[in-house]
Parts: structure tokens; C-alpha cells; sequence
């Protein structure tokens, strides 16, 4: 079975990918506890002790489309991932590409990529790969012929809330019609003309969504960042890739926050996770009804959960050290197929 064959007859894909220790868990001498023994399967061996205080490793097994060690690089899991969703939106289709995990765990070096010029060889990520798939495919002689436009949209999802990352994070209202069709007013749709218009959006709205904050990583990590790729027709939607780098997923302690803020904000990603879980689940399962308004996050994405022609891919991205071994094990449960019926 090739990736394509495996979306087309689940409609959802689901990886993992394991990062390597950073320097700070080196440091700590913090323990690898992952290890990927075949393509689709992802052990976690967790350091457990007996009443008897003898020490032993818990070994546990999950089963995914495809997993990825720490030696994989962007363009790789992009191959495998939101590769064969590029072809769904010229076939009029609407693909989503998620990065699930917990904080630091690689969701925006897999998605937006690392322009630090640290790694030079993954600078890109998803959103560019993506993009750059687009304009080639655009040049074939019968995508050619269609005379496509290419737009894009990068905006955030805080607290509920939606703020354009492309317009200086204007905030948005979310509209819903009679006919259940949902629209973000005003979310500004700037043409782009090859790659490079792409990525110069990318690093605006990167900018955009760090600009202002005390600590970057602490406002990213609570915010979901959606990045669009939208295909048009004489101005009708032909196809839309959403490409959504989530908020972290560790708000465990969050619901005992002395402030009240961050307890709101933690209850708000708790309550958007759970959505996406029962939307992707609902996709999965072919069922008739989408509970999409449980959150902003799914509210938005309305159009891309239902529809003949919708395709998911999750990445759930996760930490290898043993000091991240319940999120991790939080991370890998909640992404687990249901069992088909
Ligand atoms: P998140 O967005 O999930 O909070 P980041 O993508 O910001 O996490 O990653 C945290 C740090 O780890 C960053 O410095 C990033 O460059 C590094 N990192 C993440 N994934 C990898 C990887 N697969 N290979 C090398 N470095 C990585
Ligand atoms: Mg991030």
C-alpha cells in the first residue's frame, strides 16, 4: 500500500515523530525512554518502581500509519504526510495537516519550519513543502488548463478568539449562515504567485503571532496557527489546505492556576483538543454528523470535516526524554485510531 492508497481508504493518516534530546536534556541527563522498531510502531519504556522499590521499565506499544524517528528529516515526513494531500485539493478536495504534541515537542520545526539557520538542511517545513508542491503542480499541462489561482491566509486561534496574522492580528469575527456555511470576516486571502511569495507570508505571520509577548514560545504554545492554501477558480473555491501547528497539549496544570487566565485559556485548548478528536473521528468513521461548533478551532475548519472529498493527516510530534514520558504517553493515546466499525 502506498500513502495514498492508505488515505484514500481511511481518509485519515496518523504519524508520530520522535525529536532528538536537545541540549538542556543532555545536560540534565534526562534518559531517552522512545524507541521506533519498524516503520509504523512507536515503544515507550517508562521507568516504573515496585512496592519493593526494585526498579523496571513499563513497555508499552502503539501502532500508527507511519513513525518517524530522530533522524528523519522535514522533507521526509512531508513525503509521508500532507505530500499526498496536495493532489486532494486539485482534485476539488479540502485537506487538513495537524501538528499534535506537547510543547517543545517539534510541531513548529515540523510545520513552519527552523529559520534560525541552525538546522540549514530542514529550514523548510510543511507549510513551505507544501506551498512549493503546489506551484509545481500547478505547471501540469492539465492542472494548466484549469488557470487556478493560488491565495493564502495565516491566522490564530487564542482563547477563542481569531486574529489575522497576515493583517497586524486584526481580530476576526466567525460567521455562521443559514445554509451552516462558516466565514471568517475579513480574513485577508493575499495572492501568491510562486514559493517565495509563500514563504515571505510565512515569516510576516511568524513575526505577526510572536510580536509583543514577554515569551514567545509561552503565547505560541496557546495558540493554534493556521496556515491556508486556497485554489480558485474564476473566483470560486476549487480546493483548501489547512495546515494548523496546534497548541500544546500539557494543561494539566493549568486547571489548578492561580490565575484565572490561564486556567480559561487551559479549559479553552482542553475543550478545542476534544473537538478536533470527535470531528477527526466522525471523518474517519464516515458519520453523518460533525459536532464542529464545540470549539473556534473545529468551527472554522467546518468545511474541511465534511464533504465527499476531505482528507486528514495528524503528526503527533513527541518529546523522547523520560521527564516528558506522560505527555508523550497523553500524546500517543489521544491520537490512536478509533476502531473502525
Ligand atoms: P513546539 O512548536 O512543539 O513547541 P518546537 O518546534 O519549537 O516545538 O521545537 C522546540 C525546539 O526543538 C526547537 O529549538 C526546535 O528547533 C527543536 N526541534 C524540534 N524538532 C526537532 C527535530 N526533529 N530535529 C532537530 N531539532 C528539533
Ligand atoms: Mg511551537
Amino acid at each position: 500500500l502506498t500513502t495514498a492508497d492508505l488515505i484514500e481508504e481511511h481518509r485519515i493518516c496518523v504519524c508520530v515523530r520522535k525529536r532528538p534530546l536537545n541540549k538542556k536534556e543532555l545536560t540534565m541527563k534526562d534518559l531517552d525512554v522512545i524507541t521506533i522498531p519498524s516503520k509504523d510502531v512507536v515503544m515507550v519504556h517508562e521507568p516504573k518502581q515496585k512496592v519493593d522499590l526494585t526498579r523496571f521499565l513499563e513497555n508499552q506499544t502503539f501502532r500508527f500509519d507511519y513513525t518517524f524517528d530522530d533522524s528523519t528529516t522535514n522533507e521526509m515526513v512531508y513525503r509521508f504526510t500532507a505530500r499526498p494531500l496536495v493532489e486532494t485539493i486539485f482534485e476539488r478536495g479540502m485537506a487538513t495537516c495537524f501538528a499534535y504534541g506537547q510543547t517543545g515537542s517539534g510541531k513548529t520545526h515540523t510545520m513552519g519550519g527552523d529559520f534560525s539557520g541552525k538546522n540549514q538542511d530542514c529550514a523548510k517545513g510543511v507549510y513551505a513543502l507544501a506551498a512549493r508542491d503546489v506551484f509545481v503542480m500547478l505547471k501540469k499541462p492539465n492542472h494548466k488548463k484549469l488557470d487556478l489561482q493560488v491565495y493564502a491566509t495565516f491566522f490564530e486561534i487564542y482563547s477563542g478568539k481569531v486574529f489575522d496574522l497576515l493583517n497586524h492580528k486584526t481580530k476576526l469575527r466567525v460567521l455562521e449562515d443559514g445554509k451552516q456555511q462558516v466565514q471568517v470576516v475579513g480574513l485577508q486571502e493575499k495572492d501568491v504567485k510562486c514559493t517565495e511569495d509563500v514563504l515571505k507570508l510565512i515569516e510576516i505571520g511568524n513575526s505577526c503571532r510572536t510580536s509583543g509577548q514577554t515569551s514567545a514560545n509561552a503565547h505560541s504554545s496557546r495558540s493554534h496557527a493556521v496556515f491556508q492554501i486556497i485554489l480558485r477558480r474564476k473566483g470560486k473555491m476549487h480546493g483548501k489546505f489547512s495546515l494548523i501547528d496546534l497548541a500544546g497539549n500539557e494543561r494539566g496544570a493549568d486547571t489548578s492556576s492561580a490565575d484565572r487566565q490561564t486556567r480559561l485559556e487551559g479549559a479553552e485548548i482542553n475543550k478545542s483538543l476534544l473537538a478536533l478528536k470527535e470531528c477527526i473521528r466522525a471523518l474517519g468513521l464516515n458519520k453523518p454528523h460533525t459536532p464542529f461548533r464545540a470549539s473556534k478551532l473545529t468551527q472554522v475548519l467546518r468545511d474541511s470535516f465534511i464533504g465527499e472529498n476531505s482528507r486528514t493527516c495528524m503528526i503527533a510530534t513527541i518529546s523522547p526524554g523520560m521527564t516528558s514520558c506522560e505527555n508523550t504517553l497523553n500524546t500517543l493515546r489521544y491520537n490512536q485510531k478509533p476502531a473502525s466499525s
